[in-house]
């Protein structure tokens, strides 16, 4: 189990970016330095998805696109029943998945 969710800080240029890339979205650097996603932001957007792996124990996946208040911006699980464009919320560490390894961690917000 981990403490915390961390994204990854490129060495080049500082962008933010979770979850992990293998080059930084923007510049391409390959050199990151982890820094830990949380905070309260707002939500951009949402998904529903509905076409996933059979592990998933949810029937979908609701799916958000945050920008927190740093102005980083990230992808989680969104754990809210009536989602609205630009509502507030937080991050919390959560289960995002019941795999063959066991639990798998990620970043989910709730609302504030
Ligand atoms: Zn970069």
């Amino acid at each position: 189990m981990i403490a915390n969710v961390t994204g990854m800080k490129c060495n080049a240029c500082g962008t933010v970016s979770y979850p992990k890339h293998m080059v930084c979205p923007k510049c391409r650097g390959e050199r990151f330095t982890d820094v830990v996603i949380e905070g309260e932001g707002t939500v951009l957007t949402y998904t529903d998805v509905y076409a996933l792996a059979i592990e998933y124990e949810t029937r979908y996946l609701r799916l958000a696109i945050v920008e927190l208040d740093g102005g980083v911006r990230v992808t989680g699980q969104l754990l809210a029943d009536k989602p609205k464009l630009g509502m507030r919320v937080r991050t919390i560490l959560g289960i995002v998945r019941q795999g063959g390894e066991g639990a798998i961690q990620g970043l989910q917000f709730v609302a504030v």
